[in-house]
């Protein structure tokens, strides 16, 4: 008896970009994630790993029409297209490098409960989500400020609860650690720890992919140049340094 396969969360089949500018970002990029994993996207600066992440959320150019030869990214098995870009957001929960991208409201509770009223939730729902939301990324007592007022780190944190508060069924997370200081970065891990769905994870943090992804994909020059258990690839030194990373401590030789 064969066994159905099981639906990949995330699948990049031969993702090949180029920017107007005529750099290629991503390279015949190919990988599968399944339902439930974390992976961690690491790589130099310029190496293609937001370019990456913003397919995942068709920020960039996609095609209009899917066919077998157009489409190279597919989410829960729906193939990435301008048509389709609803439903694709809808399951997932994108996080911008930068949180001044995704805060616009004059208060912490109203920038939370955009994604929620957006996808056409009733107010009630929406003000128990964005609580709920608020509650999980630790500023219970933030909702009547100001998101400018805050510091980074919170900032994020709001973008998160944000982001969280849309109920996705994955997080794709650009680096999520910048700017963060130690506690910060340790209740971040601990919420993401805690998330049950799919996670795609770019970050310079090679400590924190160590410690919340085991699986991790190496990007350079838009190619992948790995793909492997975290462990495993970021202890090796020769792809680290040739690849422009560190072996981190933990995983160093003594
Ligand atoms: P990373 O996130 O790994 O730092 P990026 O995905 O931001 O890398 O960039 C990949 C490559 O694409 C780099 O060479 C970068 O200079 C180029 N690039 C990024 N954004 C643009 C853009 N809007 N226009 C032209 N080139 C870009």
């Amino acid at each position: 008896m064969t066994s159905l396969p099981i639906p990949m969360a995330i699948e990049l089949r031969g993702l090949t970009f180029r920017y107007p500018t005529g750099r290629v970002a991503l390279d015949d990029v190919r990988c599968a994630i399944a339902p439930g994993e974390r992976v961690a996207v690491v790589g130099p600066s310029g190496a293609g790993k937001s370019t990456l992440l913003m397919h995942l959320n068709g920020l960039l150019p996609m095609p209009s029409v899917a066919t077998d030869d157009t489409v190279q990214v597919f989410i829960q098995s729906l193939g990435v297209t301008k048509g389709r870009l609803r439903d694709v957001r809808r399951q997932i929960g994108f996080l911008f490098q930068d949180p001044d991208d995704q805060l616009f409201c004059p208060t912490v509770r109203e920038d939370v409960a955009f994604g929620p009223l957006n996808l056409g939730l009733d107010q009630a729902e929406v003000l128990v989500r964005v609580d709920q939301s608020l509650i999980a990324v630790g500023l219970p007592e933030h909702g009547p400020r100001n998101p400018a007022q805050l510091s980074t780190g919170e900032r994020k944190r709001v973008c998160l609860a944000g982001v969280l508060a849309c109920d996705p069924v994955m997080l794709v997370l650009d680096e999520p650690t910048s700017n963060l200081d130690p506690r910060a970065r340790r209740q971040l891990l601990e919420i993401l720890r805690r998330f049950p769905g799919t996670q795609i994870i770019a970050t310079h943090d090679l400590d924190f992919a160590l410690e919340l992804c085991p699986r991790v994909l190496v990007l350079d020059g838009g190619k992948l140049q790995a793909d492997g258990p975290v462990e495993q690839v970021l202890a090796n030194p020769n792809l680290m340094e040739r690849h422009g990373l560190e072996v981190p401590w933990r995983l160093r030789a003594v």
